[in-house]
Order: C-alpha cells, then structure tokens, then sequence
C-alpha cells in the first residue's frame, strides 16, 4: 500500500516536473523565435558602424535583392533591418523573425518581419555580393513563413529550437532553395559569406555552422556541376 501510494506521488511528481520542464522549453522556443521586443527597430543611431556600411545602406540592399528575387511572392510584405538582441549574438550575423505582436494579430502578409543584425556585422561587413546571398538566404525564411499562421509558426519555432536535426535540414534546405533562386551570382555570394562567416568565430562554432549550412566547397561542388 506504502509502495503503490509512493509510487503514485512518485509518478504524479515526475509527470509534473517532465510538464513543467516541456512547458519550459516551450516558452523558452517561443520568446526566442518571435521578436517580443521590438523597440530595436532600425536606426543609425543604435549603431556603431563604418563609413561603408549602415543599416540604411543594408536596408536598400535588401529592398533591391527582394524586387529582384522575391518579386512576386513578397510583394508588399514589410522587412526592416532591426538590430538583434545582445542574447542571439553568440556566432550568429544574422537572422530573421516576425514581431511577436504581428504573429499573433496580423495575417502573415500583413506582418511585419525583422532582419536582425548583430552589430558586429557593421564594423567588418563582408563583401557585398556577400551581403546579397545571405539575403536570399534571409528572405527565404519570409517566404515560408508567409504561409504559416500564428499556431504553424509556433510550432514550427519549437520544433526549430528543440529538434537540431530539424534546424540543420531546415537550414540546408533554405540555402539550396536560395541558390536555385539567386543563380551563380548567389552561389559565389554565399562561398564569400561562408568564408568570412569562419573567419569571425571560434572553431568549435565553425564546426555547427558546417553541420548546418552549406560549406564552401559543397557550394562549389554545385556549381561546378551547374546542379541548380
Ligand atoms: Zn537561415
């Protein structure tokens, strides 16, 4: 009777903690997805930048690369380069999401999305062809998540922060689908952002980014055999 009565306190114990620690994560995934915090909306005088490069500039780049490559299916969809929260910047330059409060009430055409970028990126920018690359690579993401509503997304984004498997075939996938889209200018593009990318940050972080992007010469290989 001890036993079972244990048992059951034990088993109700563990399934609240195992609730709880999902839940958790779950709410951990979401935060980190959606952009709660939207008061770093692009301005240059939230940043420290070089005479090259600045957030007006990167914003006409990506207004040109999304006229041009996403003519048709981001027609009239808002995205504006913000800067990313001190928390995401570990490894990372660059990442797109949507605001929190226009996943939820807006539909996904009427939404606003940021591209947010660390503020590292302005002091040594990689090339422009570069720069153009990974926008398409950025706005890929847009173009899938314009056809998720709010609970798609959702679990999209928790899928994508607690399944690694998932994040890297997802990731691999967006930059195979941005070099059929950008051609042999994004094929060279995304070689030169790959290897300034390396140049940026430690080995044990290049060894994840090989995992779940494209490489150099997996690129290459591509684009020798024009298998686009
Ligand atoms: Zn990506």
């Amino acid at each position: 009777m001890l036993s079972s009565i244990k048992k059951s306190r034990y088993t109700k114990t563990n399934f609240q903690s195992n609730y709880q620690r999902e839940l958790f994560t779950f709410l951990l995934c979401f935060i980190n997805f959606f952009e709660i915090n939207t008061s770093f909306a692009a301005s240059s005088r939230f940043f420290e930048y070089n005479h090259d490069m600045n957030p007006d500039k990167l914003q006409t780049i990506l207004n040109e690369v999304k006229e041009t490559y996403f003519s048709q299916e981001l027609s009239g969809i808002k995205v504006r380069i913000a800067k990313m929260p001190r928390r995401d910047r570990k490894a990372t330059f660059l990442q797109v999401k949507p605001k929190i409060s226009h996943a939820i009430f807006k539909r996904p055409s009427k939404r606003t999305y940021l591209l947010q970028v660390n503020p590292l990126f302005y002091k040594n920018p990689p090339s422009e062809s570069a720069i153009r690359a990974i926008f398409i690579h950025e706005l890929t993401h847009v173009h899938d998540y314009v056809k998720m509503n709010f609970s798609k997304l959702t679990l999209f984004a928790f899928s994508y922060a607690s399944n690694r498997n998932f994040r890297f075939k997802y990731e691999r996938s967006t930059d195979k689908f941005a070099l059929v889209r950008g051609g042999r200018d994004a094929c060279v593009g995304l070689i030169e952002f790959r290897q300034w990318l390396y140049e940026q940050i430690s080995p044990e972080d290049i060894e994840i980014k090989i995992l779940m992007y494209l490489t150099p010469k997996e690129i290459q290989t591509h684009l020798i055999s024009d298998d686009f």
